[in-house]
């Protein structure tokens, strides 16, 4: 029997959780919940299929990661399909994510051996009659948590990586789209049959919290900043070390040289693809006193003619009900303290939609400015120069991805940004690029993933020293003689005691 609730809304029905759309309240999934129990018996199993997992070495890694990439990538439409009646994702935009997706689990698997696995590093004159050696060696289980709002490319982007690291995964998907994350699990498991190298362990935030206690080696969360803090403080109890990324309130800024057709159109898509469900999402923007009329106008034609509604429209549902009331907050405390709606407004929110809403002068302590909305809204505000913007834009505590429209400053204001990431003349882009780490500063979290960095974070740095050779000047054995001391005296003025 399926119960009426809210669409979207899960629930837990007969020990299952059970996950709906919400466009229609259709159920998307229906998946055992797991217990405390049932989640440190995953994370044991995990342990025995990490140890068999890292024995096939990169080379055998790599094979099983880049079948698993053809599969998911062969039976993109089906995933695409899921994550649209799951999360009410539109279905194009399911495609870019998996995209984004299978570049990630591509490049993780060709690059693994080449940054984490063993080398030689240059020693210098002193111990010089040493080698040095250097490897990532894997934490053993890693934990993943993972959000609603992209189900395929967050928890990929830490999972990919791990994996290919060489560790084993226990992933508790979030209980807006745990089909989304069983889907992705068992397409693992037809390339990997013989251990539970990835697991999915299911249920509300009390699981994710077992999680954080069960013993994993490293636990990587994506979500809210809010529950950020939780995972840190339960993975403090036992030094578990973690990834944190967390939301954010990205800001844009358009200079007065920059392309205004380009930057609205970018300016659009960020700020408003996923219905605004975007931790990297574009929320405020800075536009400088020349341009931002002009701007302006753009950005309203733009974002007016996007269509909003189920299947096949640019804009789909909030997939969490309960975020429509705080979308309407923003927006109406920005109105009510002096913002102006040139698009949408608080009568934009039509449950289970939020038509696209652009509101200006909106005063930089209102909530629409300071926290994540995470709706299809945007502030659009008049600034004097970019160093007015640049200054505003750093004044939140979070700090995650960011965008500069412009030519001649443009990269040396995209590097002023507090952020960990930036993208000019685009919004987003970096997300898509394999090759570049990606994480926030403050608010937004920290550690990396994607990219060297994102390898290196589910690695341990094991270092080796090996003699090859007798030391000519013992200094690091209680058999050294006065003489050798005197010459090591000697040797740190000549090697180190030149200038200042
Ligand atoms: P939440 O923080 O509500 O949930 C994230 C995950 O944590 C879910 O799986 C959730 O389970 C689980 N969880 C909840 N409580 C606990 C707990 N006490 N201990 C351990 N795990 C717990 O975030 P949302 O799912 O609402 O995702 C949206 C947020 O994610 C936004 O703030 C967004 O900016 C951020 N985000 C950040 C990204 C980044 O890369 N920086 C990328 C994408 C999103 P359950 O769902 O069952 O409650």
């Amino acid at each position: 029997m399926t119960a009426v609730h809210v669409p979207g809304t899960p629930i837990i029905e007969d020990g299952r959780l059970v996950s709906t759309s919400p466009a229609t309240g259709a159920e998307a999934g229906r998946l055992p919940v797991a217990t405390e129990a049932d989640v440190r018996d995953a994370v044991a199993r995990a342990r025995v299929a990490a140890d068999w997992w890292a024995g096939l070495g990169f080379t055998g890694r790599r094979e099983r990661l880049l079948r698993w990439r053809g599969v998911i990538a062969r039976r993109i439409e089906e995933l695409a399909e899921l994550v649209h009646t799951e999360g009410g994702k539109p279905v194009a935009d399911a495609v870019v994510e998996i995209l984004t997706a299978l570049e990630h689990i591509d490049w993780a698997a060709r690059n693994a051996k080449r940054v984490l696995g063993p080398r030689r590093v240059r020693t210098r004159l002193i111990l010089a009659e040493f080698t040095g050696h250097l490897e990532y060696q894997p934490y053993g289980v890693v934990g993943v948590i993972g959000p609603w709002n992209y189900p395929v490319f967050t928890p990929i982007g830490s999972a990919a990586y791990a994996l290919a690291a060489g560790n084993a995964v226990v992933f508790k998907p979030s209980e807006y789209t745990p089909a989304v994350g069983q889907w992705l699990v068992d397409r693992f498991a037809e390339v990997v049959p013989e251990q539970p190298v990835l697991q999915a362990v299911h249920g509300l935030g009390d699981v994710g919290a077992a999680l954080c206690r069960a013993g994993v080696g490293k636990l990587a969360f994506t979500g809210s900043t809010r529950t950020a803090k939780k995972v840190m403080a339960a993975c403090a109890e036992t030094l578990t070390p973690v990834l944190l990324e967390a939301g954010g309130k990205d800001a844009m800024i358009v200079d007065a040289d920059a392309d205004l057709d380009a930057a609205a159109e970018a300016c659009v898509w960020g700020a408003l693809t996923n219905a605004g469900q975007t931790c990297i999402g574009i929320e405020r923007v800075y536009a400088v006193d020349q341009v931002f009329d002009a701007f302006v106008d753009k950005v309203v034609a733009k974002a007016g003619r996007l269509t909003v509604g189920p299947d096949g429209a640019d804009i789909g549902p909030i997939t969490m009900p309960s975020q429509l009331d705080i979308i309407r907050r923003h927006i109406e405390d920005g109105v009510a303290a002096g913002g102006r709606a040139v698009l949408g407004g608080a009568d934009a929110v039509q449950p289970p939609y939020v038509h696209p809403t652009v509101l200006l002068d909106v005063p930089e302590d209102s909530a629409a400015v300071r926290e994540e909305t995470f709706g299809p809204t945007l502030t659009v505000n008049r600034v004097r120069d970019v160093d007015e913007a640049v200054e505003r834009a750093n004044a939140l505590p979070y700090g995650l991805g960011g965008s500069v429209f412009g030519r001649k400053r443009a990269v040396a204001v995209a590097r002023r940004l507090r952020s960990g990431m930036a993208s000019v003349n685009s919004t987003l882009t970096f997300a898509g690029m394999s090759t570049l780490p990606f994480g926030g500063v403050g608010e937004s979290g920290f550690g990396r993933i994607h990219g060297e960095d994102g390898l290196r974070e589910f690695g341990r740095a094991k270092s080796i020293t090996k003699r090859r050779a007798r030391s000519m000047l013992p200094a690091m054995t209680f058999e050294r003689t006065p003489a050798d001391v005197a010459r090591l005296v000697k040797a740190a003025k000549l090697m180190y005691g030149r200038g200042r």
